[in-house]
């Protein structure tokens, strides 16, 4: 029994694109976040946040930061009845920083590493699945996970949008002003389906 999931990046998709959250009082939710993944949990979608922090390897916070700024997270969208089943993260950069931080690494978006963790630790199936972020690495993410792929107008993506979407290999399959919207086109996405299969 495999799961479909909703993977959503998460600065200036989740939370205020700001540069760096490099002080947990930078960590702010847009607006309409809680109840877009309330939303997804009550209907079964596994939602699992999948974000690039290389502020870590850059050396501008610890990686114990990440953590304290996932727990505000968590804490934050509960206060609103809402929980997300995952959250992977990778803290490197190919060039900047020192070892181990400054590498290669398999995780950084858009490789797919941190998807291939996610699949296995929470039994997903990305053909079944979407993503949804706001820069055009997300996208091309999502294309090589073989998932859908939603841009969010919130954070860089009016930006992205704008000015460097003739330069992507693929399209996003839906825009969105802000995940709330890209959750309700998944809710009615996923509705027109299995009328479709009746
Ligand atoms: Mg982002
Ligand atoms: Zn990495």
């Amino acid at each position: 029994m495999t799961h479909r999931a909703v993977f959503l990046d998460r600065d200036g998709t989740i939370n205020e694109e700001v540069g760096y959250v490099n002080h947990i009082e930078r960590f702010n939710l847009l607006p309409r976040v809680g109840e877009a993944i309330r939303l997804l949990n009550q209907h079964d979608w596994k939602t699992v946040v999948i974000s690039n922090q290389s502020g870590v390897a850059r050396g501008y916070f610890p990686e114990s930061l990440v953590h304290q700024v996932h727990q505000k997270m968590r804490d934050l969208l509960k206060r609103e009845g809402a929980h997300l089943d995952g959250i992977y993260y990778c803290p490197h950069h190919p060039d900047i920083g020192v070892p181990p931080y400054r590498q290669r690494c398999w995780c950084r978006k858009p490789a797919t590493g941190l998807i291939e963790e996610a699949v296995k630790e929470l039994g997903l199936n990305c053909s079944q699945s979407y993503m949804v972020g706001d820069r055009g690495v997300d996208i091309e993410f999502a294309r090589r996970v073989g998932a859908r792929a939603i841009l969010v107008l919130t954070g860089y993506g009016k930006g992205e949008w704008e000015y460097c979407k003739d330069q992507w290999k693929v399209n996003p399959d839906y825009v969105a002003e802000d995940l709330f919207e890209a959750v309700l086109w998944i809710v009615q996405q996923e509705k027109f389906i299995s009328m479709g299969e009746k």
